[in-house]
């Protein structure tokens, strides 16, 4: 269990000033740099203070179901004749996703501040679902932003977030999507933020979002990690995840972080083809830039314009990267890869088939390159990939793609 020289320490990432690297910072207007820095005052607290991780350790077991099983995937591991597959079942999470460890930090965080109020935004409604969830269990007033197409898409989860108590507010600009949503959410924001708190559900956005919104999902890789070594009695040899902002992932990974013997794969979105608009896989088409409060990579045209995205599964389908992601991908820390839409189908099938899992189309992604990657590696070496939700809501989505073969 060697540490990498890596020339930062994890744990003093980010920087002050939110920086990762060249990465992250606070790209936002004047009047949210108050806001903003309260509430990492208010973070920093938090953490010290036992009364508030002793409710966020209670409403995790209690209420999220931690900590999650690290399953052995013994038909599928059988299937590709290679590396022993694990899943860290996120999907059996409360909710049904990853999301809600993060959702549940920033409710408590916000209701410590003295904030009723909760703005959040969504794609494909798993965060707007934790996020209306924890709402109503802590009696807090929560307003969802969604795209018109994705309320259309996701009508189900909309009704969902509605019976939990949630105001979901249509919008109706540009490409009616997550980015839409993200510019009403931050524009309520500025509005009400003495009463309201916004709980971004990725690890993006100006600092200090990506850092706390990590820190809310590194539970996922500290209880891997235990696990594999309980289980095997040695640390995995790969730990894989699917990335859109990148939450899921980098909560896995973190506790790795310094295990240089551990190869960490982020898979993201591949769409259709490698061409503008076709996908979503930043670190293939995308270039330095600013959006929605960071400085990460994004497709964007050479004029700065942002490309339409596409994926299979919303939850990949976003133009911006998480900043620590382009901050260790440049160190050589973490790989990046691809699905396409073609490859997650298949791997949706095969999981279902083999093991009896229905995953999210977001982390089909991400089973894609574990079963070819398993094949590559050899006998008794350890992957582990994020199974970082169920696939109850794709189910209509690839019934339809599928039609009736
Ligand atoms: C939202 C979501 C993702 C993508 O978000 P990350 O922040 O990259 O983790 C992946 N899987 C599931 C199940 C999701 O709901």
């Amino acid at each position: 269990m060697s540490t990498t020289n890596m020339p930062f320490d994890p744990e003093n990432m980010p920087s002050e000033s939110g920086h990762f690297g060249n990465y992250g910072g606070m790209y936002v207007p004047e009047t949210l740099m108050t806001p903003l820095f309260e509430l990492n005052e208010a973070y920093r607290e938090a953490q010290k203070d036992e009364d508030y991780t002793n409710t966020l350790k209670h409403y995790l077991k209690e209420f999220a179901g931690r900590p999650t099983n690290l399953y052995f995937a013994e038909r599928l591991t059988d299937k590709c004749q290679g590396a022993k597959i694990y899943f860290k079942r996120e999907d059996l999470l409360h909710t049904g996703a990853h999301k809600i460890n993060n959702a549940i930090g920033q409710a408590l965080l916000a209701k410590r501040m003295g904030k009723k109020r909760i703005i959040a935004e969504t794609g494909a409604g798993q965060h707007g679902i934790a996020t209306a969830s924890i709402c109503a269990k802590l009696g807090l007033k929560c307003v969802i932003y969604m795209g018109e197409e994705d309320m259309r898409r996701q009508s189900l989860n909309v009704f969902r977030m509605r019976l939990c108590g949630a105001e979901v507010r249509s919008v109706s600009a540009g490409q009616r999507t997550l980015k839409e949503a993200v510019n009403e959410a931050m524009r309520d924001w500025v509005t009400n933020v003495r009463s309201t708190h916004y709980i971004i559900g990725s690890a993006l956005g100006s600092h200090p979002f990506p850092m706390i919104v990590r820190d809310f999902h590194r539970i996922i890789g500290e209880e891997a990690r235990r696990q594999i070594i309980e289980k095997e009695g040695s640390l995995p040899d790969e730990v894989c995840a699917c990335v859109g902002g990148g939450s899921n992932a980098i909560g896995l990974f973190f506790a790795f972080l310094k295990d240089s013997s551990v190869k960490l794969t982020g898979v993201e979105a591949g769409g259709r083809a490698i061409k503008s608009g076709e996908h979503a896989a930043r670190f293939a088409g995308g270039r330095l830039g600013i959006l929605q409060g960071a400085k990460t990579w994004i497709l964007q045209s050479d004029e700065g314009q942002i490309d339409a995205t596409h994926s299979v599964s919303a939850g990949l389908d976003y133009a911006a990267v998480g900043p620590e992601h382009a901050f260790y991908r440049d160190l050589e820390r973490i790989d990046f890869d691809r699905s396409s839409d073609h490859e997650a189908l298949n791997a949706f099938q095969t999981l279902c088939k083999t093991e009896g899992i229905v995953p999210a189309l977001e982390t089909a992604h991400g089973i894609a390159y574990a079963i070819k990657r398993a094949q590559e590696l050899p006998k008794k070496s350890l992957l582990i990939c994020n199974l970082s939700g169920r696939g109850d809501k794709d189910v209509q989505e690839v019934a339809n793609i599928l039609g009736n073969k």
